[in-house]
């Protein structure tokens, strides 16, 4: 089998017991908190034989997408150690979300800016692309872990308007 270092072989579920912490190169920054879905068996490295070694990596959600650790620092060197911890156990709260304003958009390690979140529910639904900039970014902190969201003026969910205005 012809397969590259870091493929993904098979998953399995996570329940919700699990969330992986990492950070952006910034040691003084808050650390980034995801929920754990699931466990992937990784292709490590490959012999010359032609057998390969696996390990099992955490597969998380991160903005709106499931990653694996070799995934993301490949989509952004700086982010480091990666560490995966027990979720707090009863932390039911609702979440506190903090909204921001930039009006050039949201960037994450890379030059261009982060495209509308709405692009995930528009994709399901056969909508097009939103194509404008997304100049609102939605944090909410659910305890064990944050969930980011990036919306153009129009897509910006109402609940979030409130507060937004305020900000
Ligand atoms: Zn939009």
């Amino acid at each position: 089998m012809n397969i590259a270092t870091g493929s993904v072989l098979n998953m399995a579920p996570a329940g919700h017991d699990w969330v992986v912490a990492f950070d952006h190169g910034d040691e003084t920054a808050p650390e980034t908190v995801c929920p754990v879905i699931g466990w992937a068996t990784v292709v490590e490295a490959r012999l010359n034989d032609g057998t390969a070694t696996t390990c099992v990596q955490p597969a998380f959600l991160y903005l709106d997408m499931v990653w694996t650790p070799n995934e993301l620092r490949e989509h952004d060197d700086e982010i480091t150690g990666f560490e995966v911890r027990a979720r707090a156990e009863a932390n039911v709260q609702a979440p506190e979300v903090r909204v921001f304003h930039r009006t050039v958009g949201w960037t994450i390690g890379q030059l261009t800016p982060e495209p509308c979140t709405s692009n995930h529910f528009r994709q399901q639904d056969g909508r097009p692309a939103c194509a404008k900039t997304a100049v609102w970014k939605v944090v909410e902190d659910h305890g064990m872990h944050l969930s980011i969201g990036f919306y153009c003026d129009d897509d910006l969910p109402d609940e979030h308007r409130h507060p937004a205005a305020r900000a």
